[in-house]
């Protein structure tokens, strides 16, 4: 499957946010955004450029396709799969996102950083109820236990995120058995709960056109 794998922390100065894509070193002062808060390339300290409408929504659909590590053509996938579904199609679109398994995984705080969280899912050391699962993409259901391979848990960035998961945020709709390695999505995330610095109604905008 084809992934973005430009340097990391130039998405983040491009959007103008932490996007933390880089697990422990985001939260140390080796962070490049903390050091360079300006976007990358010749023009990056240029003042005042003004976004038109467009720009703006393209900006924001590129900031959450970046903070969950998607690219374009899977990301419209589930923009068509929210848009099919009732409700508010935007917040649709993010509980899709957040259904992904290597987001439950990187949130149940086995690994620190999304990208993390899709490298220990390929490299089949996560289980879905008791079943192993490699596809970064499954979409967790509620009731689904998701837990660390029981050979795995001596890996070290295991380990570490999960010592450094206390200082993240955490999240109300999954309860995490860190000691067993283990949690379950308990129910789908409404919108308050997500606290994700994402305007989805721009990114509906976009591709309502
Ligand atoms: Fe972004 Fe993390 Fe890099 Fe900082 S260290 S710029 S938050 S990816």
């Amino acid at each position: 499957m084809a992934r973005y794998v430009d340097a990391a922390c130039r998405l983040c100065r491009r959007e103008n946010l932490k996007l933390f894509l880089k697990g422990d070193r985001c939260y140390t002062d080796k962070c490049a955004f903390e050091r360079r808060g300006y976007a990358p390339g010749q023009h990056g300290q240029r003042r005042g450029r003004k976004l038109s409408d467009y720009g703006i929504q393209l900006r924001e659909k590129q900031k959450a396709k970046r903070i969950y590590g998607i690219l374009e053509r899977q990301f419209r996938r589930y923009y068509i799969k929210a848009d099919r579904q009732k409700g508010i199609t935007g917040t649709n679109l993010l509980v899709l996102l957040e259904r992904r398994l290597d987001n439950i995984v990187y949130r149940m705080g086995f690994s620190s950083s999304r990208r993390q969280a899709r490298q220990l899912v390929r490299h089949n050391h996560v289980m879905v109820n008791g079943e192993k699962v490699n596809v970064p993409s499954y979409l967790v259901k509620v009731g689904d236990s998701v837990e660390v391979k029981e050979a795995s848990r001596k890996i070290p960035v295991i380990i570490e995120s999960m010592e450094t998961f206390v200082r993240r945020e955490k999240s109300p709709w999954l309860e995490v058995d860190s000691d067993n390695y283990r949690g379950v999505l308990t129910a789908l995330p409404n919108r308050e709960e997500l606290t994700i610095p994402i305007n989805e109604q721009l990114i509906v905008e976009l591709y309502s056109k």
